[in-house]
């Protein structure tokens, strides 16, 4: 094992009980997009107490801070979100759904995340000091991923500038590196205005707002045909105009999320959707306004970075779980449905996984490491990590913190959030991307190669950001 590798496992061994701790209170209080008050301020203050100097508020955004340490290149970057999701309440360590006072739960397992790459953080930060070398760590405090596009904001407001790499990862049933691209999205919303009236005796008087929303959508879904296939376009409609049929709806809104694999894609989509928006409101004598909610672009991978992350998840290994482990995650096998068994495979591929599934027979936990593939994929959602890759030279590392075929955004998720095996995927990352950060500070013939690849993209690729500048974050109540 060489020198670095063992500081980086001792160190993280020795302060276990801590980032365990800070991953439980995170947890124990699950708060939405741009409202996480209490998880920002609780990490803010954990980095404050590890000797970094915190930002807060930054990007206009009050749950958004950056800790630094150090001074000088290089400039390493960890990115760490702390957001829940509203619906996803839920005890943990349980074996069935059992929701908890709280609507809320962290059902993505950013408790985890968060923790993960502020003990990364701490690590690096910690070789730094003991080694007397130059170099920078920042561990970026990034709210409101889910639908909230928090990072995109931040790029846009210049939050990354002079950082050299980003490092993050996120929680999921299996190891590996995510390797593929994502989709880019806007979130729009359409509203109608129109006109009330009595739906029997004057309905020649009104102008439906509620009929524009169906028009818009009807408009929408003959668009599918002619938009290229890979795109998607879903909607929800957000106001209906109240619940009585006898009046004649004078408001209505819609709220759109379209996604391509390019940005530039999604934006021609975009502009499409809404001429049919404004045909609506023709057909219907009814005024629309559109407001920008949110929008991220699609993730540019960089292969240098990808194969150094993947060498130093080796590097930290993996430990065989124990029995309790194995019998807990059996448990949460057995409640899923016969789909989530079938196609748990399709799931770990959404990670960044690209074997057969050999390695898997007759376990309910990962306890091996995924082969790294450079082949190009999309992944079937979308990140705001995506617009710090078009910045930054970034990579992402999956961990195993749940049982084989556990689904995101799910009880199962959350119950499983501050579990044994859950915080010893979080090291298992913290570990990857710290010893990641310690190479290329010690080795800059690594970075330099790392930022070629990057600055070769972005000569061709400059970077706009999807969002406008006149949009604020918007928080989920809104
Ligand atoms: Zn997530």
């Amino acid at each position: 094992m060489s020198t670095v590798s063992k500081f980086t496992k001792e160190y993280l061994a020795k302060n276990k009980a801590k980032f365990e701790e800070v991953s439980e209170y995170i947890f124990n209080h699950p708060e939405t997009r741009f409202e996480e008050y209490v998880s920002s301020e609780y990490l803010a203050n954990a980095c404050e107490q590890e000797g970094f100097t915190v930002e807060r508020g930054v990007a206009g955004i009050d749950t958004a801070f950056v800790a630094t340490y150090g001074s000088g290149k290089p400039v390493i970057g960890f990115l760490g979100e702390f957001d829940a999701l509203s619906g996803l309440s839920q005890e943990p360590n349980k074996t069935a759904y059992e929701p908890w006072e709280t609507s809320n739960g962290h059902g993505c397992g950013h408790n985890l995340l968060g923790t993960g790459a502020f003990a990364a953080a701490c690590a690096t930060k910690k070789y730094l000091e003991e080694n007397g070398l130059s170099g920078t760590v920042k561990f970026f405090g990034c709210p409101g991923e889910e639908g909230g596009s928090g990072k995109t904001f931040m790029v846009r407001e210049g939050v990354f500038e002079g950082t050299d790499i980003a490092l993050t990862w996120h929680p999921s049933p299996s190891n590996s590196i995510m390797n593929f691209s994502s989709l880019a999205n806007y979130q729009v919303a359409f509203k109608f205005k129109g006109i009330s009236s009595h739906a029997a005796n004057s309905p020649h008087l009104g102008r439906s707002a509620l009929d524009a929303v169906e028009l818009m959508n009807v408009g929408v879904n003959y668009l599918r045909e002619h938009v290229i296939p890979e795109a998607r376009m879903h909607y929800a409609v957000t106001n209906t105009g109240g619940i009585s049929p006898n009046v004649v709806q004078a408001e209505a809104e819609v709220l759109y999320l379209i996604r391509s694999p390019k940005v530039s894609e999604v934006d021609d989509i975009y502009k499409r959707v809404c001429q049919i928006a404004k045909g609506a409101a023709m057909m219907t004598e009814t005024e629309v306004t559109i407001r920008f909610d949110k929008a991220c672009s699609n993730y540019i991978p960089n292969r240098s970075l990808e194969k150094i992350l993947h060498k130093n998840l080796h590097e930290a290994g993996i430990e065989a779980p124990t029995e309790e482990e194995v019998a807990f995650a059996e448990k949460i096998w057995n409640s899923l449905s016969q789909g989530e068994k079938d196609n748990y495979l399709d799931l770990l591929r959404g990670f960044g996984y690209s074997g057969d599934g050999s390695e898997f027979e007759g376990k309910y936990l990962s306890d091996s490491i995924s082969p790294y593939s450079d082949k190009d994929g999309v992944l079937p959602g979308s990140t705001d990590v995506a617009d710090v890759s078009w910045v930054v030279p970034t990579a992402q590392l999956t961990a195993s913190t749940s049982a084989l075929g556990t689904p995101l955004h799910t009880w199962q998720m959350t119950t499983q959030g501050i579990s044994s095996y859950a915080h010893k995927g979080m090291l298992r990352a913290a570990e990857a991307m710290a010893l990641t950060g310690i190479q290329l500070i010690n080795q800059p013939e690594d970075l330099e190669k790392v930022k070629q690849e990057f600055q070769a993209f972005q000569a061709k690729n400059p970077y706009t950001c999807p969002i406008p500048k006149d949009v604020k974050p918007s928080k989920l109540n809104q």
